[in-house]
């Protein structure tokens, strides 16, 4: 069963079409990258996924289930910005905390989910820091952090390494790949970088004009003879 489904997904502002009716499967467990130039409708493909933006045609399915009409927060996603989003007055325990608070999750179980989270990404050692005390490689794994402890059955990035120097970036790269092979979760990610395209990617999508030009392994799209 695809763990996501886009059926004939549209999107419109006024008069024009910027996503053109996309039909998309993601397995369960697949990390599936949309790639393409500035403007070809990544973001709003994904923000539409998480309920962000509207539906102007078509349909979004999460599991089995059509969420077209859920709100971000009735979805079963976590989101990793290219922007951490932060709150800065707060330690990273509480950053990481504040989404499982929300959902009533506290106490025992959430010390666990934070503790196992920030040791998978190297930032135990950080808990009681505040971002501001960080350097933006670690504020980028808070954020990551952040996602986990919710344990979301979608994860969607939106270019979470774009601000990031050369170096972070790789080791970022590194750890969002050590993160899907650990906990084998279903990952949306969209990037106009290619080299980040070919080394994450289990699938590319090639994004062009609001449609889909390809679809393949990384070999299979840039490697063909
Ligand atoms: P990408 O993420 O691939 O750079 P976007 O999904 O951000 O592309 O944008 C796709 C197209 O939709 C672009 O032409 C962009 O200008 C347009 N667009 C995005 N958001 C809006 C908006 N809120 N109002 C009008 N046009 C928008
Ligand atoms: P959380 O409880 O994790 O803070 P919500 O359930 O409020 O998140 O929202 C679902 C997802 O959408 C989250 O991952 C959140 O980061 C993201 N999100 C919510 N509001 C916005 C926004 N205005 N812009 C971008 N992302 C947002």
């Amino acid at each position: 069963m695809a763990s996501v489904s886009l059926r004939r997904l549209g999107k419109s502002y006024g008069g024009t079409q910027v996503v053109k009716g996309i039909d998309l499967d993601i397995a369960d467990g697949e990390l599936v990258v949309l790639v393409g130039p500035s403007g070809c409708g990544k973001s709003t493909t994904l923000r539409m996924v998480a309920g962000l933006e509207s539906v102007t045609s078509g349909e979004v399915r999460i599991g089995d289930q059509v969420v077209n009409a859920l709100p971000p927060r009735e979805r079963d996603i976590a989101m990793v910005f290219q922007d951490y989003a932060l709150y800065p007055h707060k330690t990273v325990r509480e950053n990481m905390g504040f989404s499982l608070k929300v959902r009533g999750i506290k106490g025992a179980e959430a010390d666990k989910r934070i503790q196992d989270a920030a040791e998978m990404l190297g930032i135990a050692h950080l808990l009681d820091r505040r971002p501001g005390q960080l350097s933006g490689g670690q504020r980028q794994r808070v954020a990551m952090g952040r996602a986990i402890v919710r344990r979301p059955q979608l994860f969607l990035f939106d270019e979470p390494l774009s601000n990031l120097d050369a170096k972070l970036r790789g080791e970022v790269r590194t750890e969002i790949k050590r993160l899907h092979q650990t906990i084998g979760t279903t990952i949306l990610y969209v990037t106009h970088d290619q080299v980040e395209a070919m080394t994450l990617a289990d699938r590319i999508v090639i994004l062009r004009g609001g449609e889909i030009e390809q679809v393949g392994t990384p070999d299979e799209v840039y490697n063909y003879p």
